[in-house]
C-alpha cells in the first residue's frame, strides 16, 4: 500500500520533532537520514519523513536535494507532502523556505499550500500574520541575532514574500477560530487573487486542528511540526490509516551510555543530576588535542559499561568553553569532540553498547554518521520534542537524540525506561 504522508525536513533534529507529533497522533513514523539510495526497501510506516541538511546550504542544493527527496517519497506511495522548517521561519532572505516551497509545489502541481510555522505548544504563534516566539515577534527575540538566519522580518507574508515570485496571501484568525468552513472559504478567495501561499493564523492547537481538516486534499503542506498536529485524523477519517499502536519499538538488549557534548544549560543540568550516581568522565578538549583522550576515555568507558549507564560529556560552561575556543579555534575545539564522541560511539558498540542517549544536535549528527545509522523508527515521548527511536538495519541501536536545550532535569536517565528491552550484554 506504502506510506501515506511524506515529509521533508530541512534539518535533522526538526525531523524527529514532526515524527513525534505524527506518532502521538497513531501514525507509525520512519526517519531517513538523507534521501537513500535506488532500491533502498520502503519502511513498513504510515509516515517517513526524509531529513536532509538543507536550511542554510546553497539554494541550488537545498532546491535539488528537496525534489530528490520528493521523488522518493513519491516513489513510496506518499499521498501529501509536508514541508518541515523551523517553528522560527529560519531561513534567510534569499531562503531556502520559499525556493524549496516554489520547486515542490511545481514538481507536484500544487495551487495553494499553507505557510504555518505555528507551534503554539512550544510558544510560537502566529497573529495577523506575524510570527511570535512567546510574548515576542520574531524579529525581538534572540533569532534577530542568529549567526547563520538571523530573522529581521516577524510578518510572514512579507518574510515568505521576500523568498518567492509567487504571491502570498493571508487566512486571518477570524476564519481560522471559525473553522475548517471557513478557512475553506478563504483558500478559495487566495486562489481567486492568484495567491500561491496562504499563511495562516494559529494561536491554539485547536486552530492547528481546525487547519488540519481544511488542507486535507493539499498535495503540499508547508510548516512546523504543528501543522502535523491534525493529519492523522485525515487519514483515519478517510479508512487509510489502521488503529495501532505507533509507538511500539522493537526491544533492543545491551548496555548502555549517555555521550554529552552540548553546553545549554539545560544539559549541564541534566549531566550534573546523572552523575550524582553513575559512572561519569568528562573530556577534555586540550587532552583531545593532544591525542591520546579517545583511547582512555573508552578504555574506561568499557570498564563501567557493566555498572552503566556510562556518561561522557565535553559539555563545560561558557567561559570553558570560550577559553577551549580562544586556544584550539571555535571549529577545531568542536571537531575535535564530535570525532571523539564518534570514535568512542563505534567503540562503545564494539563493546555491546545498544541502548544510547545523545546530548546536542550537531553531536548526535556525528555520532548516527560515525555508526552508519539509515533511518531510525520513532517511538514514545520521553520528554516534549524528544522521543525513543530505534535505527533500521541488522544490528538495531536504541537511541535518544536530544538538541541542547530540551529535556528535564533527570532526561538523561529517565530515556532509557522508553528504550523497550534491557541493560545487559547482549
Ligand atoms: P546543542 O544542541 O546544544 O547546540 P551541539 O552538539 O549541536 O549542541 O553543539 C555543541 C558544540 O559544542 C559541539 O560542536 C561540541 O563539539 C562543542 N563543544 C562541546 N563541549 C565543548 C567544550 N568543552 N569546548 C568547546 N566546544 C565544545
Amino acid at each position: 500500500m506504502g506510506i501515506l504522508l511524506g515529509c521533508i525536513a530541512d534539518d535533522f533534529t526538526g525531523a524527529t520533532d514532526l515524527c513525534n507529533t505524527l506518532v502521538k497522533g497513531g501514525m507509525r513514523a520512519v526517519q531517513l537520514i538523507g534521501v537513500p539510495p535506488r532500491g533502498y526497501p520502503i519502511p513498513d510506516a504510515d509516515v517517513v519523513t526524509i531529513a536532509l541538511k538543507s536550511r542554510t546550504c546553497p539554494v541550488r542544493d537545498a532546491v535539488d536535494q528537496s525534489l530528490e527527496a520528493l521523488a522518493w517519497l513519491q516513489r513510496a506511495g506518499a499521498r501529501q507532502i509536508l514541508f518541515k522548517y523551523c517553528s522560527t521561519f529560519d531561513s534567510t532572505p534569499e531562503g531556502n523556505i520559499g525556493p524549496v516551497a516554489d520547486a515542490l509545489m511545481e514538481a507536484l502541481g500544487a495551487d495553494l499550500a499553507v505557510v504555518c510555522p505555528a507551534f503554539p505548544e512550544t510558544g510560537r504563534t502566529i497573529y495577523h500574520g506575524h510570527l511570535f516566539v512567546g510574548e515576542k515577534l520574531l524579529a525581538d527575540t534572540h533569532m534577530r541575532h542568529h549567526p547563520l538566519t538571523p530573522m529581521t522580518e516577524s510578518n510572514l507574508v512579507l518574510a515568505m514574500g521576500a523568498q518567492t515570485e509567487k504571491r502570498v496571501g493571508l487566512v486571518p484568525y477570524a476564519a481560522v477560530d471559525a473553522g475548517p468552513e471557513a478557512i475553506a472559504e478563504r483558500f478559495a478567495a487566495l486562489r481567486q487573487g492568484a495567491c500561491s501561499y496562504a499563511v495562516t493564523d494559529a494561536v491554539a492547537d485547536r486552530h492547528l486542528l481546525h487547519l488540519g481538516a481544511a488542507i486535507q486534499g493539499h498535495a503540499l503542506i508547508t510548516g512546523g511540526s504543528g501543522i502535523a498536529l491534525g493529519l492523522p485524523e485525515n487519514f483515519r477519517k478517510a479508512g487509510l490509516l489502521e488503529a495501532h499502536d505507533a509507538t511500539a519499538l522493537p526491544a533492543v538488549d545491551g548496555y548502555e551510555a549517555v555521550l554529552a557534548g552540548s553546553c545549554s544549560a539545560a544539559t549541564l543540568d541534566q549531566i550534573d543530576h546523572m552523575a550524582k550516581d553513575h559512572p561519569a568522565l568528562k573530556l577534555d578538549p586540550f587532552a583531545l588535542a593532544d591525542g591520546y583522550a579517545t583511547d582512555l576515555a573508552l578504555d574506561w568507558a568499557k570498564e563501567h559499561l557493566r555498572n552503566g549507564p556510562v556518561l561522557i560529556y565535553a559539555s563545560a560552561p561558557a567561559d570553558d568553553v570560550a577559553e577551549a575556543q580562544k586556544v584550539l579555534g571555535r571549529d577545531r575545539a568542536g571537531t575535535l569532540i564530535e570525532d571523539a564522541m564518534a570514535a568512542i560511539a563505534k567503540g562503545l558498540v564494539e563493546a555491546g553498547m545498544r541502548r544510547l542517549v545523545v546530548a546536542g544536535g550537531e553531536t548526535s549528527g556525528a555520532v548516527v554518521k560515525a555508526l552508519g545509522i539509515e533511518g531510525l523508527a520513532i517511538g514514545p515521548q520521553i520528554d516534549p520534542g524528544v522521543p525513543a527511536c530505534v535505527s533500521l538495519g541488522d544490528r538495531p541501536i536504541a537511541l535518544a537524540l536530544k538538541s541542547g536545550n530540551f529535556g528535564a532535569e533527570d532526561f538523561l536517565t529517565k530515556a532509557f525506561g522508553q528504550m523497550p528491552g534491557e541493560r545487559q550484554r547482549p
